[in-house]
């Protein structure tokens, strides 16, 4: 059964991220900064290389395969929570090549910015927070 929350908009950053950071790292840096515990990121832009993770569920392990070319953000979208008290950025991506051909995975660290347009939206609510999932074997919001 699903189990939800509301939650309330509590403000908009947008804004460029830095050429040659890393994606995953900028994106958790600016929750950081700014004390952001839940809310909402997308971006579009480029990067010169990536890094990506994909779920192997009969294992439960992440396996990442990395890109060494520039590529378009198609699309980025994810979510931020906390995870060990610390806001963590749960983030899907699809990447595009020269030819238009798409693929994408779990954002992992690794994914540099070539440029990046990013917006976060924060939400005001209860604060979730990931543990570990005995079904999944993924780290999850706890929800009471
Ligand atoms: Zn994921």
């Amino acid at each position: 059964m699903a189990v939800m929350e509301s939650y309330k908009p509590a403000g908009i950053l947008m804004g460029r991220l830095a050429h040659g950071a890393d994606l995953l790292e900028e994106i958790t840096g600016i929750c950081r900064d700014n004390n952001i515990r839940m809310g909402r990121v997308e971006a579009i832009g480029a990067v010169s290389g990536a890094r990506l993770g994909y779920y192997n569920q009969e294992v439960r392990e992440y396996e990442y395969f990395t890109a060494e070319q520039p590529l378009e953000i198609v699309a980025m979208k994810g979510n931020i929570s906390l995870k060990d008290g610390e806001p963590m950025v749960h983030a899907h991506v699809v990447l595009s090549d020269e030819n238009g051909d798409a693929f994408g995975g779990h954002l992992a660290a690794g994914t540099i910015i070539f440029a990046c347009e990013c917006v976060i939206e924060v939400f005001d609510g209860a604060v979730l927070e990931r543990k570990p999932d005995d079904q999944t074997g993924l780290p999850l919001w706890e929800m009471t």
